[in-house]
């Protein structure tokens, strides 16, 4: 089946490219064990994630939704000498798996797993940083709060920095009005948003691979200001 290739060619570029590294295979190991939802971004794509923080040098980096901390150690990787990441889950437990995921990868120091409600989390965070502002912000939490979560992405970055949000075609559901599906609603409330968004330009790049099909959209931060 078309699936069946996909997730083949992903086993293959991954191969090739990919180094095989235990610390990433133990952190999804132990979620797995201690049973956390197969829901992690793909080892390809989790490299993408990285060449994406090192494209903008970030110093700061903003994801939403840790789950076991598989993601964010892709992007504590590329973050710079100093940099940090900031990443937010909801879950005690899944907070928890995720903290000693990245206590055994040595990055702890570098990220901050904060317990909360993103639609808490993400003002309170613009209220500490201040002035401060993320390089690059990955939303990767639950769909339905998209629109609130991108408005808080698009105030959290610096101009010319990146907002990342997965799983936007859901394969291929986003495009029924009348499907009745919260994820798919967000996605769809948030690209509504996204219109005419001076603040943003994005991109929405449709992928297979061993997730399936889905979708990917980038933006980046430009040279406008708030409007408030
Ligand atoms: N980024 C992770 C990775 O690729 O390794 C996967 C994240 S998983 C798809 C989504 C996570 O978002 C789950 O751990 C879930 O508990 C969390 N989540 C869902 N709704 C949330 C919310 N409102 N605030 C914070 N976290 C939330």
């Amino acid at each position: 089946s078309a699936r069946q290739v996909w997730a083949e060619v992903d086993d293959w570029a991954a191969q090739a490219l990919l180094p095989a590294d235990p610390v990433l295979e133990a952190t999804l190991e132990a979620s797995t064990a201690a049973g956390l939802p197969a829901i992690a971004v793909s080892p390809l794509q989790g490299a993408f994630l990285q060449v994406l923080a090192r494209t903008v040098d970030a110093r700061l980096v903003v994801e939403v939704g840790t789950l076991g901390g598989y993601s964010t150690t892709w992007l504590a990787r590329g973050v710079a000498g100093d940099g940090r990441v900031v990443t937010i889950e909801y879950s005690p437990r899944h907070a928890d798996v995720a903290r000693v995921n990245l206590a055994r990868a040595g990055l702890l120091e570098k990220v901050d797993v904060r317990l909360g409600d993103a639609t808490e989390a993400l003002p309170a965070l613009a209220d500490e940083l201040g002035d401060e502002r993320a390089d690059l912000v990955f939303l990767d939490a639950d769909k339905a709060n998209l629109p609130t979560y991108v408005e808080w992405a698009i105030r959290l970055v610096r101009r010319g920095g990146l907002v990342v949000v997965d799983n936007v075609v859901r394969g291929g559901g986003v495009v029924d009005p009348s499907r009745d599906d919260a994820d798919v609603q967000g996605v769809r409330a948030m690209l509504e948003a996204l219109r005419d968004e001076p603040r943003l330009d994005a991109t929405v790049l449709q992928t297979v691979g061993a997730k399936g099909y889905d979708g990917v959209l980038v933006g980046i931060r430009t040279d406008v200001r708030d409007p408030d």
